[in-house]
């Protein structure tokens, strides 16, 4: 059997060993110390000198804690991209509020604008004003951030900007993960760098880095003994992980380029067939790290569909992968309101993604493209 090629597997630069070797040797074994102090830096320095960063243990946690910083609780209402990880909802049941999904539009596959507005103007007249949202910038991709921004200032609504995806990539120059009042990144292992698990809140102040900590470090109050007037969680980074991180941020651009090199692969294979589009950015006001490739597969046009393709991928020992499931379409939040027109259903169903990894080898490409070639050789 073939060596199984990977979505994405984590890419290390080489010089990750030593920062967990000098962790070691100075027996700073914590969720705390220089590494997790200069991955910060580090961050801060690749993002925006004016951006306060603050290492956690995933990008669950962050996101977790950017609604406890928002003061959202019992029956709060969240509004939140459908077509995302469950992940990006999940901490809004942990805290005992209701997520209202919104659909996506079809030139970012993000959260659509329209749809956004129209619902916060629903829930008003029902009674009640959603206290945040939750964007998303899906594979890579960065949203449509002008209009919803506008629409959050509007209504005046706090903006968790979940960034997982989407380290490296930016609007209009800026990088994704500025753009929030709490902007979050994961470093999970398949994600465009890795601390083998890991995230990290990005804040707009010193403040707000200060309290993230706080939080995340149990909520110990300036005291000698243990004191506590705040419910604490246990999320800071620890400072192995953190070593990693610093290592992956010295490979961090270069390895967006390769994968945005495999993406032109991708682009090449398909641009004769019919029916399938290579997703790609909308103008030059996008930049993605394209941390997955992804098409869409119109059937009627092209005469298979996606999961045909996935499963002939997967015959090779080659992993692909649908698109996201929209979360209001997931049992779990069945319940859940939703305002779309039901386009990220159909992306669900048209999409998937390509292996996309920045150590694909050249080897493992012509893999790929021929096994690609030779499963579209049987509908010319
Ligand atoms: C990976 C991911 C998360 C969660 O990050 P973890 O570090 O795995 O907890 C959240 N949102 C999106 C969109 C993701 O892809």
């Amino acid at each position: 059997m073939n060596q199984k090629i990977w979505l994405s597997s984590p890419h290390m630069g080489g010089n990750e060993q030593n920062y967990i070797k000098e962790a070691f040797d100075t027996n700073w074994i914590a969720p705390l110390g220089p590494n997790v102090n200069g991955f910060e830096n580090d961050l801060q320095n690749y993002l925006d000198r004016a951006a306060h960063v603050a290492c956690l243990s995933s990008g669950t946690a962050a996101i977790h804690l950017a609604l406890v910083q928002l003061g959202i609780g019992l029956n709060d209402e969240v509004l939140c991209q459908s077509m995302t990880f469950s992940a990006s909802a999940n901490p809004i049941i942990y805290q005992g509020a209701k997520p209202i999904f919104i659909d996506s539009e079809l030139d970012t596959w993000n959260m659509c604008p329209m749809h956004l507005e129209e619902a916060i103007k629903d829930r008003i007249t029902k009674g009640k004003i959603p206290k945040a949202i939750i964007l998303v910038h899906l594979y890579g991709m960065p949203a449509k951030l002008d209009k919803l921004l506008a629409v959050a200032k509007k209504y005046n609504i706090s903006v968790i900007e979940d960034a997982a995806e989407a380290l490296g990539s930016k609007y209009k120059g800026r990088k994704c993960g500025t753009f929030g009042n709490f902007s979050i990144l994961s470093f999970n292992g398949n994600k465009i760098i890795t601390t083998s698990g890991g995230g990290a809140m990005v804040c707009r102040n010193l403040v707000d880095k200060e309290k993230t900590i706080f939080y995340a470090t149990q909520a110990r109050d300036n005291a000698p003994h243990y004191e506590h007037t705040t419910i604490g969680y246990n999320y800071r980074m620890s400072n192995i992980s953190a070593g990693i991180g610093r290592g992956q941020m010295e490979v961090l651009d270069k390895h967006i380029n390769l994968r945005r090199k495999i993406n032109t692969v991708y682009l090449d294979l398909f641009k004769a067939v019919d029916g399938v589009t290579v997703m790609q950015e909308l103008n030059e006001n996008y930049y993605s790290n394209f941390w997955l490739s992804c098409i869409l597969i119109e059937k009627e046009k092209a005469g298979f569909t996606s999961e045909e393709l996935r499963l002939a991928l997967e015959k090779e020992n080659i992993e692909s992968r649908p698109l996201w499931k929209p979360l209001h379409l997931q049992p779990i939040f069945k319940n859940c309101s939703y305002y779309g027109n039901g386009e990220c259903e159909s992306l669900f169903k048209k999409g998937l993604c390509l292996p996309s990894g920045s150590n694909l080898s050249s080897k493992d490409l012509v893999r790929i493209s021929t096994t690609i070639k030779k499963f579209l050789g049987h509908f010319k």
